[in-house]
């Protein structure tokens, strides 16, 4: 099969979902590989270096689209680009189909396939293709670099012949795998960490990255039940909420920097971090909302936007932290999609079995034979 990737479209959107490295990987498939001109150069990859891995390089949208019977994409397509889509065809790319209904019906009425890679079964066979992980790895550690850069001062402690200086101290609200990979990047750069979450367990993976967990005193039943929300957050009780914000007053006046990170699946971001609290902080603190394009965390957040408070608090909204870090992400995005067809291509001869069987390939398959196949039925396995 020939698989191709367009440039993306949306509006500052710098990632690619083919790099010259997944593309050998997938010429290794038994596949041939198309791209269209430009599609890489924001990620730094040029033309030239695709040409050099075997890909072709066609110069339009349409061209690609005609060439290809998969076309790979970071974000889902616009309605224009899923007009290009022909039956038979399929589409692999990020799509959240729950908000996405008039797409889906009509992707399904052109009679292709979509496969949303956030909707990748997160269990444990599916870790290589699991790019809300990949991605949101890749959000933490640059909402770390983006604190640093807009925070005056070091992370690390030093004491030097011009003066003593003391670490930077660093909340992470959220410890799902944004939140972890910015504890591991803020403990790295030498600062104290701090960091809480609702789900109790995530306690010893905060404290062997080097970081205090932020104790609550509450009673267990005020806790949604783990198991029974996957893994996933659920909304806390109002009793526990007022206990976190309550400790969070405690800890705004000597907070640095505050990167939140805390989402719900299907619902808004909570409010955790108030508009009081960042009136406690000192003046040239930062705080980084990840939580920005679902509503955020903080009550300023504006998303898209960096904003200095009154108080001279700098909160950053930004929703595009693994756009800002192309090369890196497209690598890992690009490796996620290479999985996800490899596993589509079980006899590496360069022919797509679509085997809705399987628990992970049934999971992100939202469109097939003409018809929405979203939601799926929940995994056999885990
Ligand atoms: P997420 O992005 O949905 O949420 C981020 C974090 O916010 C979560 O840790 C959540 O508990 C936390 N949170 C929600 N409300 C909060 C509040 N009021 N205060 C503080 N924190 C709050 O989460 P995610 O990073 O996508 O991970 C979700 C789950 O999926 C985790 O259990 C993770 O270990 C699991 N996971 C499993 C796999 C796998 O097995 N393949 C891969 C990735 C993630």
């Amino acid at each position: 099969m020939k698989i191709g990737a367009p440039k993306e479209l949306f509006e500052g959107e710098n990632r690619v979902a083919m790099t010259p490295d997944s593309a050998i990987q997938l010429i290794k498939l038994g596949h041939t590989c198309v791209i269209e001109t430009g599609a890489g150069a924001k990620a730094g990859f040029s033309d030239a270096s695709y040409e050099k891995a075997g890909v072709e390089v066609v110069p339009s949208a349409a061209a690609l689209y005609d060439a290809a019977d998969v076309v790979v994409k970071v974000r889902g397509p616009e309605a224009d680009e899923a007009r290009l889509l022909k039956s038979g065809q399929t589409l692999i790319s990020f799509f959240w189909p729950a908000q996405n209904a008039d797409l889906l019906a009509q992707i399904a009425g052109q009679g292709a396939t979509a496969v949303a890679m956030d909707m990748v079964p997160r269990i444990s066979r599916a870790q290589k293709m699991d790019a809300l992980s990949s991605m949101a790895n890749i959000a933490g550690y640059r909402a770390v670099i983006e604190a640093g850069n807009n925070f005056g001062r070091f992370f690390t402690g030093q004491v030097t012949a011009a003066g003593k200086v003391p670490p930077a101290k660093v909340l992470v609200v959220g410890a799902g795998v944004a939140g972890l990979a910015a504890i591991g990047t803020a403990t790295s750069l030498g600062a104290i960490v701090n960091a809480f979450d609702v789900r109790p367990e995530v306690a010893e993976q905060i404290e062997s990255m080097g970081a205090n967990f932020v104790f609550l005193e509450f009673d267990a039943s005020e806790l949604p039940d783990g198991a029974a929300t996957g893994g996933y957050a659920a909304p806390s009780s109002p009793a526990f909420a007022a206990k976190q914000l309550a400790k969070f007053r405690e800890l705004a006046p000597e907070m640095d920097i505050v990167i939140t990170t805390a989402l719900i699946p299907g619902r808004p971001a909570p409010k955790l971090w108030t508009a009081d609290m960042v009136q406690m902080m000192k003046p040239g603190s930062v705080i980084i909302d990840l939580a920005a394009e679902r509503g955020g965390n903080c009550d300023l957040t504006v998303p898209d936007q960096k904003i200095v408070t009154d108080n001279g608090v700098t909160v950053v909204g930004y929703t595009d932290f693994p756009s800002r870090m192309a090369a890196q992400s497209s690598t890992l995005y690009s490796n996620n999609i290479r999985h996800m067809l490899a596993d589509l291509t079980p006899k590496k001869d360069g022919v797509i079995a679509h085997n809705m069987e399987d628990d992970v390939i049934r999971g992100a398959t939202v469109t097939h034979a003409g018809a929405v196949t979203y939601p799926p039925p929940p995994p056999k396995i885990a």
